[in-house]
């Protein structure tokens, strides 16, 4: 057990702010869909796409634990780089990459690790939030087209991608059997989306609407008994999820460990008051045990490529409480300043708010837990 990083491991993280500060800090202004372009151009050209994607399909090619370092390093450079080097290495990326066929890799993969385009995952619906395996959406096969009705809601970057990884029913049975996944394309006879609802970070969230949608055989992924093995891709996507709440909490943690060490009152620095030092002792305890916790998480994934399950819940419910709290005290130690907006750590905040809520609710990945350390079959339906 080795708890440094590699020289390589530095390496990675190194280049990777090197190459925000020289290409892309200067590309990132207010925001909006021609300039989300123009970085995620840019970050191919760096390298930062696909990380974890396999070098024969364009990507880097670097195992979990690495892409989550780079993904952690670029999040606290700029949330809008962490999210495109997160969501272009696992995700729909990761579900694509593992049960695609050699065409859909050879197109989506490809094209999303030369920046060229980007693929959603619509699994929420109204009804079928925590509870996903009642989602509702049907795909039936019709000769060489799929028809697809139902709608999603809360559905990130549809605005700025170009498909959908669509999880939904193939069977009538109504059991999580039934449930496959199609990649649909945003220009889809059938196929509409909402103008976004604001988040509390500023991002859209989408409803997608499938009104008789066709899209052709071809883009099936998986036509049935997928849910546990699109969830079993889907542990490396949280965990880049939680990858991004630790670069959030660790830019927060320096921010406020620079100010405390600047602003004066009482004639000293506030560092010198103990309520402050306990304060950054305490995020700093909790910024060390959240990213040991991940990187355990990851390194479970060095045998098979996919990170455990239990490691994954433990290492999710634990950052997002700790990047919570660790937030919450950088804003506290910026006093008035850390409320406003004029600094960066409200932001910071409500970025990681979301993260006890999506890739599965604390409570859900506690019940999960629960499920495996008891080693019994909890179900959380109602039975009539
Ligand atoms: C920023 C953000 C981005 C998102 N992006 C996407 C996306 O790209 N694609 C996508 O498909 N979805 C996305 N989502 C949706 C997300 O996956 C859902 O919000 C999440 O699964 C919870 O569903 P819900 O919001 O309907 O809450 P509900 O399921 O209605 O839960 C409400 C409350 O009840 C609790 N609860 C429910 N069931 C149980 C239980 N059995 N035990 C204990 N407590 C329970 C929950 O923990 C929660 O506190 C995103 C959400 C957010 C916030």
């Amino acid at each position: 057990m080795d708890f440094s990083y590699t020289s390589r491991q530095r390496e990675l993280m190194d280049t990777a702010r090197e190459a925000y500060t020289r290409k892309l800090e200067p590309l990132i202004g207010d925001g909006g869909v021609e300039e989300h372009y123009k970085v995620r151009r840019a970050m191919a050209e760096q390298g930062l796409l696909g990380l974890n994607m396999p070098t024969e399909l364009g990507g880097v090619g670097l195992p979990l634990l690495d892409t989550l370092l780079v993904i952690q390093t670029l999040h606290a450079c700029s949330p809008v780089c962490g999210g495109l080097a997160h969501r272009t290495s696992t995700g729909a990326c990761g579900a694509i990459e593992a049960y695609g066929t050699r065409e859909q890799r050879e197109k989506y993969i490809r094209g999303i690790c030369a920046g060229e385009l980007g693929i959603s995952i619509g699994i929420t619906e109204p009804g079928a939030g925590s509870a996903a395996t009642d989602m509702k959406t049907r795909a039936e096969i019709v000769g060489d087209e799929v028809i697809i009705n139902g709608s999603k809601q809360f559905v990130s970057s549809v605005d700025t991608n170009d498909y959908t990884v669509l999880y939904c029913r193939f069977g009538k049975t109504g059991r999580s059997s039934d449930i496959g996944a199609v990649i649909v394309p945003h220009d889809a006879p059938g196929f509409s989306r909402s103008n976004g609802t604001v988040n509390m970070a500023d991002d859209l969230l989408f409803e997608l609407y499938f009104d008789d949608c066709r899209v052709p055989t071809s883009n099936i992924l998986l036509d049935g008994s997928a849910f546990g093995k699109l969830i079993s891709v889907y542990n490396a996507e949280r965990l880049g999820s939680v990858s991004r709440m630790l670069g959030a909490a660790q830019a927060a943690y320096e921010y406020a460990l620079a100010y405390s060490q600047e602003r004066r009152q009482f004639n000293r620095e506030i560092c010198d008051f103990q309520g402050i030092q306990w304060m950054l002792a305490e995020m700093r305890i909790k910024l060390d045990a959240a990213q040991l916790l991940t990187y355990r998480a990851a390194s479970t994934a060095e045998a098979t490529g996919l990170p455990e399950a239990l490691e994954t819940s433990i290492a999710k419910v634990f950052t997002a409480n700790a990047a919570k709290e660790i937030c919450d005290d950088a804003i506290q130690i910026l006093g008035a300043n850390g409320y406003t907006k004029e600094y960066p750590l409200a932001h910071r905040y409500a970025e990681v708010r979301g993260g006890s809520i999506y890739g599965g609710t604390v409570q859900i990945h506690k019940n999960m837990i629960a499920k495996r350390i008891l080693d019994r079959n909890i179900s959380q339906w109602k039975k009539d």
